[in-house]
């Protein structure tokens, strides 16, 4: 992704996940989901940025928008635990203050990503976790909801597949899903977090990541994306970064920092320094994923060592644009 940027507008770029997603692995009619629901969570996000809103409430905007869609593993559609349940984690961050807010291990959350907001406007922490995480959610009014809205069956027909291929138990299905399964949902059982990265026109940068972790997870686990510096990063001074992939790596790299540190203080622009850590050091270490960054100057980038990433990107100054292969912009 290439482009010349006008410092003085907005723009914006968000991601549903990377992993194996080949033109071989998507149907039309899948690829035209995905590719419907990337460009509609994208104006949602561009919308308010449009409107003179805030960098911050974009990003929030967007993966609000994400996770109430089963396309993604976030919110509803997040994928289950090796116990057939769902704990979906996420953060937000405020380039221009570095405050944050980061959510571990929600299970009845229709929009984790708002309870991470939360924790940043409203108490003196960065992370809430578990129990006390969902009675923060519920006394602020943060959509609690029955864990089996958020179900979906193809999240579960991957946990079948996942576990059978581990020679590990199954759990007792849980009664009472929302969802019938969807043809369209591409499920390599692994990736499809979803996150968001935003400069404001007051100049602004903000980052959002949203996510159900990775199928069959031990319970507990948390992966990357609610750690500061590692699936999430903004700093005004630097820039703002999503990620997604094998967490574990992710959290070892400090990855979305790091791609901040090579910006901030090697000068690298936001391409160099994320193809740098992704394509580099994130496959040197074995690790698979991507992200998606926005510069200080509204420069957008994306960078990736999986086959694909489900991705878009907007700007004032150009027409927005939507990619999943690797041989896409
Ligand atoms: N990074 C997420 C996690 O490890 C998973 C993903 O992005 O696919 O929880």
């Amino acid at each position: 992704l290439s482009e010349t940027t006008q410092s003085s507008g907005w723009s914006i770029a968000i991601h549903g996940g990377a992993g194996v997603i080949s033109r071989s692995a998507l149907k039309p009619d899948q690829e035209a989901a995905y590719r419907q629901a990337l460009a509609a969570a994208l104006e949602t996000g561009a919308a308010v940025l449009r409107n003179d809103g805030s960098a911050l409430n974009a990003v929030e905007a967007a993966v609000r928008a994400l996770e109430d869609d089963p396309l993604f593993n976030a919110g509803r559609g997040s994928v289950f635990t090796a116990e057939g349940r769902i704990e979906m984690d996420a953060a937000i961050m405020d380039g221009a203050t570095l405050k944050a807010g980061a959510v571990a291990g929600l299970t009845r959350s229709a929009h984790p990503i708002s309870v991470a907001r939360a924790v940043m406007d409203k108490t003196e922490h960065v992370m809430l976790s578990g129990f006390g995480a969902e009675i923060f959610a519920e006394i602020n009014d943060l959509e609690s909801v029955e864990p089996e809205t958020l179900f979906t069956e193809n999240r579960w027909d991957a946990l079948e597949r996942t576990l059978k291929k581990r020679h590990l138990p199954i759990p007792p299905r849980p009664h009472a899903f929302a969802a019938a399964k969807s043809e369209l949902v591409h499920d390599e059982g692994k990736h499809g977090t979803v996150g968001a990265v935003a400069r404001d026109r007051a100049g602004n940068l903000a980052a959002a990541t949203s996510t159900g972790g990775v199928t069959g997870k031990r319970f507990g686990r948390v992966g990357d994306s609610p750690i500061i510096g590692a699936g999430a990063y903004a700093a005004n001074a630097a820039c703002a970064v999503s990620a997604t992939g094998d967490g574990e790596y992710f959290i070892r790299l400090g990855v979305a920092r790091d791609i901040a540190a090579l910006f901030e203080y090697r000068g690298l622009d936001v391409q160099a320094a994320a193809d740098l850590v992704i394509k580099e050091k994130l496959t040197a270490l074995g690790g698979s994923g991507g992200v998606i960054c926005v510069a200080p100057n509204g420069q957008v980038a994306w960078s990736f060592n999986s086959e694909g990433m489900y991705r878009a990107s907007a700007a004032e100054w150009r027409e927005p644009v939507v990619s999943i292969y690797g041989d896409e912009a």
